[in-house]
């Protein structure tokens, strides 16, 4: 079904149910739902998406904004970047500029700012030890909580492994080696919590089958809200650094 709204067209479909109340959401491929009781009739429901035309059209702009871009952003001052679900301002120091010792490490997390150390402050200086830094990051929390989960999951692991995917936050093979994306670590905890209880779970069932969800939902029982803000915010985090 479609509506047009100042001169712009909206295609939205319609599931009706059993519920009380009508609910409209767009997703991040800009895809309008509209959840609705069965007792409605469809020109009711038009009139419904008309009036909320103005903020259907703002929303698509919105996530329009989000969607993943093609060419890697500069890395430069300024630059905001994801640590453990905060924004940070990225800072880059050269050798020149910082007469204090910055205890050896390359990257420090303070007051909002994400402070990378170079020599001479060149880009592929910093994204090579801004990477060293989030693969480190990665490693180490990551299998924090993998051990932390089999305290009670007891599932032996085979080995963890960090990688570098466009497309995937994890995955789990059938000899029992965990991979994660990097990009995990940008994520606020509860979510990438989710993404290591996820790929944990496929040590048991290798699939997505009911008794697979129902051992995530055993562990995490509010894994829908988690995997949510994964699905409207993971394009974000796929960006390349
Ligand atoms: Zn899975």
């Amino acid at each position: 079904m479609n509506i047009r709204y100042e001169g712009e067209n909206i295609e939205y479909s319609v599931i009706q149910s059993r519920r009380k109340t009508i609910a409209i959401s767009i997703d991040p491929h800009q895809k309008i739902l509209v959840k609705a009781p069965v007792q409605i009739s469809h020109d009711e429901i038009q009139k419904i998406v008309e009036k909320k035309a103005g903020w259907i059209v703002k929303k698509r702009k919105e996530l329009a904004k989000y969607q993943p871009q093609k060419e890697p952003q500069e890395l430069a001052d300024g630059r905001q970047l994801w640590y453990q679900g905060n924004p940070y301002v990225l800072q880059i120091l050269t050798k020149a500029d910082t007469k204090q010792e910055n205890s050896g490490r390359n990257v420090e997390l303070s007051a909002g700012k994400l402070k990378v150390y170079t020599e001479q402050g060149q880009e592929a200086e910093v994204r090579q030890n801004l990477m060293q830094w989030y693969y480190e990051q990665a490693g180490q929390w990551i299998c924090q909580r993998v051990e932390h989960y089999n305290e009670d999951l007891k599932e032996p692991v085979n080995r963890i492994c960090i990688k570098d995917q466009k497309s995937r936050w994890g995955s789990c093979s059938s000899k029992r080696n965990l991979n994660f994306n990097w990009r995990i670590i940008m994520a606020p905890k509860e979510v990438a919590d989710y993404v290591v209880v996820h790929e944990m779970c496929h040590l048991r069932h290798l699939n997505h089958s009911p008794e697979f969800w129902r051992e995530v939902a055993g562990i995490l029982p509010d894994y829908k809200e988690r995997r949510k803000w994964l699905r409207e915010h993971g394009a974000e985090l796929m960006k390349k650094i």
